[in-house]
């Protein structure tokens, strides 16, 4: 079939021909070589995200981007925790799918879909509920296309104390976000929106003193977050896993 589509939805999108070119290698995900390709995409998207490598790391979880938002959300906040939900569209609403299926307690801040979520919201919020540990929101909400005021909102829900947990899916790479000086602790985002590679893998730039303290913590064996984590550093970019196919996109240098 010699059919070409020119994808234009926010993802999965239109591949360059020298991302397809760079697939054609059949490597495989427990040889040497390609561990270090792993690990070079991960300090290529440390770079992208311009955070200092010795704070932050970055970790790629198999599966689509639910798959990443999925593995933070199970991995990271314990069972004492809890965790409060800025809703204003669908994937907002998914995180609060996730917690109920953990049995994470949280709290949700039902925004209405056409407007965007306020500082002025999250604080009040907070200051009503002083057991929330953790914050999630979603910085463009795809499905109506509004983008979420991460940067005056996350600052501060930082100074409180709380971890922060950011789903960039469809901004990172596409729109510039500040991750280390607005102090994001979980930033997700996947290989098939803005930086333009094949579906297959999510990843989550994560703050590593943050990241650090959650072994053990996670629920499920596949999406344990630290463990991968763990598995990558020792084993210089070894998945625990099979993984799909590298990352090979126009906007990451290997
Ligand atoms: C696309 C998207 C997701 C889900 O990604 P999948 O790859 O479809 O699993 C989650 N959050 C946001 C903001 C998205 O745009």
């Amino acid at each position: 079939m010699d059919n070409k589509y020119l994808l234009l939805t926010p993802g999965p999108l239109t591949t360059s021909s020298t991302v397809k070119k760079a697939m054609e290698f059949d490597y495989c995900t427990w040889d040497d070589d390609y561990k270090k390709i792993t690990q070079s995409i991960r300090q290529s998207l440390l770079a992208l995200a311009d955070v200092n490598p010795s704070k932050y790391t970055a970790v790629p979880i198999q599966g689509s981007g639910t798959y990443g938002v999925e593995s933070v959300i199970s991995s990271v906040i314990p069972d004492s925790g809890t965790l409060l939900i800025a809703m204003n569209g669908a994937y907002g609403k998914r995180i609060g799918q996730m917690a109920d299926v953990y049995g994470i307690n949280h709290i949700d801040l039902v925004v209405d879909e056409q407007s965007p979520v306020l500082l002025s919201d999250v604080k009040s919020t907070i200051e009503n509920h002083p057991e929330i540990t953790h914050f999630a929101m979603i910085h463009c909400e795809t499905t109506t296309g509004i983008l979420n005021p991460i940067e005056d909102i996350v600052p501060w829900v930082h100074e409180k104390g709380i971890v922060t947990i950011v789903d960039a899916m469809s901004s990172f790479g596409g729109i510039p976000i500040d991750v280390s000086g607005i102090n994001i602790d979980f930033l997700i985002s996947s290989t098939n929106k803005c930086i333009q590679g094949v579906p297959g893998f999510a990843f989550v730039i994560a703050k590593k003193s943050i990241l650090e303290t959650t072994a053990g913590i996670a629920r499920t064996l596949s999406l344990d977050l630290y463990d991968q984590y763990n598995e990558m550093e020792k084993n210089n970019g070894k998945w625990r896993f099979t993984s799909q196919r590298t990352l090979f996109t126009p906007l990451l240098k290997h």
